[in-house]
């Protein structure tokens, strides 16, 4: 069976690596923001092309923290998407805020911009594009449709680590850009962990605020803050795997490219590859009968999976709480796509069964 994750494999590569930095964390006996924090703040931030970087406890707090920051409360309203992981639109409705839900381009999975337009009104506080599946939405239509608006940008990167659009990385385009290291993300941790990257040195004091209890200095808490703080063992791990990061992104590319040039079953729409823009977090394919593809690629040992079965705003959570409106395209695109194995450590045998079992499905 090839699995859909197999997390021990990038293990076994760098398990002296990953022992060396755990043993020197439990020998310097500093847990919660000391130095490894610190140094891997300073890399992620110089990584991503920005000027300050705060880890934190997960993605969505990451997400939560920087709409806190830019000031997004209770009646405001978050423009996003509802083809994402529900923790987008958590975040906002933990700012006491409405989301509202932009439809998506059919090529690309991604925000539609001019729907992110027509969903603006007076309320609206923030735009959070969601880079999903790995691919950069179109930042520069976005940026100047916010910019047009006076609305800040904060970015979901939850998945586009190391995502380039027009030679810069995703998080650099908006106000902030939100990270998660969650262990199956392209730069994932042994556990959680997020990080909060921005360029705006006052909007930077108040996310290192926000993320450590309120306290602008020692016992001093200036505001209503969160417990949201990356620990020094996931971060000295993540100072192991930041290097790789590049090599990875570029591994997942040539796997998405062998998916592409070798599944030629007419029936199975592939997505785009799109250049360094895209560093495939997902390959995700579209068909009519999609459960029926999904079990015919489980028969074959192949593992797959479907992000996101039920659009955020048919979500439970959402009733009453977020803006109920249709998107065509987002509920036409959710019955019909399905995620295959894609990471840097699967084989070329393993690649093969994958295209061999999407091209026998009838
Ligand atoms: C993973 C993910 C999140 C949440 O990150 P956590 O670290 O799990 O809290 C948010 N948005 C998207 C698009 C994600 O994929």
């Amino acid at each position: 069976m090839i699995k859909f994750f197999d997390l021990t494999r990038q293990y076994e590569t760098m398990r002296e690596d990953v022992g060396k930095a755990i043993s020197k964390v439990l020998q310097n006996g500093s847990f919660i923001l000391g130095e490894e924090t610190g140094a891997f703040e300073a890399e992620f931030s110089a990584y991503c092309g920005t000027r300050h970087a705060f880890g934190g406890a997960n993605g969505t707090q990451a997400i939560e923290i920087a709409l806190r920051a830019l000031g997004v409360k209770q009646g405001d309203e978050g423009i996003t998407v509802a083809n994402t992981a529900y923790p987008t639109v958590l975040a906002i409705l933990a700012c006491n805020a409405t989301p509202v839900f932009a439809d998506i381009q059919k090529e690309t999975f991604l925000a539609e911009p001019s729907e992110i337009e027509k969903k603006i009104s007076k309320k609206t506080k923030a735009i959070v594009p969601v880079h999903l599946y790995g691919r950069a939405c179109a930042m520069d239509e976005i940026m100047e449709i916010a910019d047009r608006h006076a609305v800040p940008v904060v970015e979901d990167c939850c998945q586009s680590h190391g995502s380039e659009l027009m030679g810069k990385k995703t998080g650099g385009f908006g106000s902030a850009g939100c990270f998660s290291f969650y262990p199956t993300k392209n730069l994932g941790c042994y556990g959680d962990g997020g990080m909060a990257v921005c360029n705006d040195k006052s909007l930077a004091e108040k996310i290192a605020m926000l993320r450590d209890l309120g306290q602008s200095k020692k016992n001093v808490h200036d505001v209503f803050g969160l417990n949201s703080r990356l620990d020094e063992l996931q971060a000295a791990i993540l100072r192991k795997k930041l290097p790789c990061l590049d090599t990875w992104n570029k591994r997942r590319r040539e796997i998405a490219k062998a998916y592409i040039d070798g599944i030629t079953n007419p029936a199975i729409e592939l997505p785009e590859q799109n250049g360094k823009g895209h560093v495939f977090h997902l390959f995700v394919a579209r068909n009519e009968k999609r459960d029926r593809l999904k079990a015919h690629m489980e028969s074959h040992g192949v593992q797959t999976q479907i992000h996101y079965p039920t659009p955020c705003h048919e979500q439970k959570a959402s009733d009453g709480k977020a803006r109920a409106e249709k998107l065509p395209i987002t509920e036409w695109n959710a019955k019909r796509i399905l995620s295959l194995p894609l990471y840097p450590e699967l084989d070329a045998d393993e690649i093969s069964k994958v295209i061999e079992a999407a091209n026998s499905f009838r």
